[in-house]
C-alpha cells in the first residue's frame, strides 16, 4: 500500500496557492506514492482538478483520514490538525515562531511536523527553499505594486511632449526579495540603488546593474543572516539614511531578521522629509513593517508621501508561486523517502533541523 500524500485547499485569507500542482503530483506518483487532493484544491492558482492527471480527489475531511503526508503552503486551522491520523506528517510553511496553540494542536495529536522556512540555507537545501522561492515572487510584485502607484514613470522617456527623467527607486533590504526587487526595477527603467547591512550584498547588487547604497553600518550575523543591529547603530543607519531619503522617488522595504520583528528603519520623522508623491512599498508588514507608520494591509498618506504594507505578495501570482513552492515540498518529501516509503532520517540535518514536533515531542523553542 502506497503511501499518500495530501494536500487540502488552503484556506488563510485571501491565499490561492496550492501545495501541490499537477506536474508535482505526477513527480509523486512516480517515487510510488498517491497524490490525495481536496476537490478544488488547485482550482485558485490555476490548475483545475482536470488539469492532475495523477492525483485523486476527495472531500476535506476523506483527504485527512488517509493523509501520510499533508502539504500546506500556510498552516490550517488548528482543528484540522486533529483530523489527521496520528503519526501523520505534516510539511510547510508552519510559521512556528509565537505559534504555541499551533505547536501544541500538532503534539497532541502525536504529529511530525516540519517547517520548511527553518531549513538552514546550505546549498544542498537550495531546491526545497520555500523562503527563497517566494521572496523572489514577493520582490518581483512589489515592485509592480510600487510602479503602479507611483506618479511618474519608471523609466527615462523622451518625447515630443519633453523629456521625462527616470524615477529613483531604493531598495532597502538585499536578500532574496530585495535583488529580485532591484532586478524589477532595473527592467522597468528606474534609477535604482539597493542597501543592506551585510557587506557581501555590494557586490549582488552592483552585479544587477544598480548602486549600492553605503550608509557605513554592518551587521552580518550568523547563517547567512543579518544580526540586529545596537542601538547606536541603528541611530547612525537612520541618520545616514535620512539625509539620502529625499532623493528617492520609491522606497521598496524588504528587511528582516528570522524570528524577530521587522526592524524600523524609516520613522515618522524620516518620512515626512520625503518628496511630496514618494511612495514606500513595505514588504516586512507582515512581520511588523520596517517603516514605522506602515499599517499591514493597508495604505497609509503621510505629509505626501504614500506607505503601502502588502500582505501574502506570493499569494498574488499563484500560478508560479505554487509552481516553485510544490517543487520545493516533493524536493523535501524525497529527503524523507526510505525505499519509497516515508521514514524520515533525523540524522540528516535538513530533516532534523526544520523538524518542529516529532511524533508528539515538541523540539522547536523559538
Ligand atoms: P531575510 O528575508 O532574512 O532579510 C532580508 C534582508 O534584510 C537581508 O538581506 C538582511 O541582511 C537585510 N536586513 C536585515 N536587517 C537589516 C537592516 N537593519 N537594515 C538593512 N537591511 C537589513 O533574508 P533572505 O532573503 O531570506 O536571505 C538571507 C540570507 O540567506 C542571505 O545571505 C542569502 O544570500 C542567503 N540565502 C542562501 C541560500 C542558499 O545558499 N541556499 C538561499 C537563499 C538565501
Amino acid at each position: 500500500m502506497p503511501n499518500t500524500v495530501a494536500a487540502l485547499r488552503e484556506t488563510a485569507a485571501g491565499e490561492r496557492r496550492v501545495a501541490i500542482t499537477p506536474e508535482m503530483a505526477k513527480k509523486l506518483k512516480g517515487k510510488g506514492l498517491r497524490v490525495l487532493l481536496e476537490r478544488g484544491a488547485g482550482t485558485a492558482a490555476g490548475f483545475p482538478d482536470a488539469a492532475y492527471a495523477d492525483a485523486e480527489f476527495a472531500d476535506a475531511a476523506g483527504v485527512l483520514a488517509q493523509a501520510d503526508l499533508l502539504a500546506c503552503v500556510l498552516p490550517p486551522d488548528d482543528a484540522v490538525f486533529a483530523q489527521l491520523r496520528e503519526g501523520a506528517l505534516v510539511v510547510g510553511q508552519l510559521r512556528p515562531y509565537g505559534a504555541t496553540a499551533r505547536l501544541a494542536a500538532l503534539a497532541a495529536r502525536k504529529l511530525t511536523a516540519f517547517a520548511l522556512e527553518l531549513l538552514p540555507r546550505t546549498t544542498r537545501a537550495q531546491a526545497m527553499d520555500v523562503l527563497s522561492s517566494q521572496a523572489a515572487v514577493s520582490g518581483y510584485r512589489a515592485m509592480l505594486i510600487a510602479a503602479e502607484a507611483c506618479p511618474k514613470f519608471f523609466p527615462m522617456l523622451t518625447t515630443a511632449a519633453g523629456t521625462i527623467r527616470p524615477s529613483k527607486v531604493l531598495v532597502i533590504g538585499a536578500g532574496v526579495a530585495g535583488l529580485q526587487a532591484i532586478a524589477t526595477a532595473r527592467r522597468l527603467g528606474a534609477q535604482t540603488e539597493g542597501y543592506d547591512v551585510r557587506p557581501e550584498t555590494r557586490e549582488q547588487v552592483e552585479s544587477l546593474g544598480a548602486k549600492f547604497l553605503d550608509l557605513g553600518v554592518s551587521a552580518a550575523g550568523s547563517g547567512g543572516y543579518a544580526r540586529e543591529l545596537s542601538a547606536e547603530e541603528r541611530a547612525a543607519q537612520q541618520q545616514a539614511l535620512a539625509e539620502r531619503l529625499a532623493g528617492f522617488d520609491v522606497v521598496v522595504s524588504t528587511a528582516a531578521v528570522p524570528g524577530r520583528p521587522a526592524p524600523k528603519i524609516l520613522t515618522a520623522a524620516m518620512v515626512a522629509g520625503m518628496k511630496p508623491g514618494a511612495l514606500i512599498v513595505d514588504l516586512a508588514a507582515e512581520s511588523g513593517g520596517n517603516c514605522e507608520l506602515t499599517r499591514p494591509g493597508e495604505r497609509v498618506e503621510h505629509g505626501g508621501v504614500t506607505i503601502l504594507g502588502p500582505l501574502n505578495l506570493p499569494a498574488g501570482a499563484p500560478l508560479h508561486a505554487s509552481e516553485m513552492y510544490a517543487r520545493n515540498v516533493v524536493n523535501f518529501v524525497e529527503l524523507l523517502l526510505k525505499d519509497g516509503a516515508l521514514a524520515p532520517d533525523f540524522d540528516d540535518e535538513l530533516v532534523a533541523k526544520s523538524c518542529l514536533v516529532r511524533a508528539g515531542e515538541t523540539l522547536f523553542s523559538g
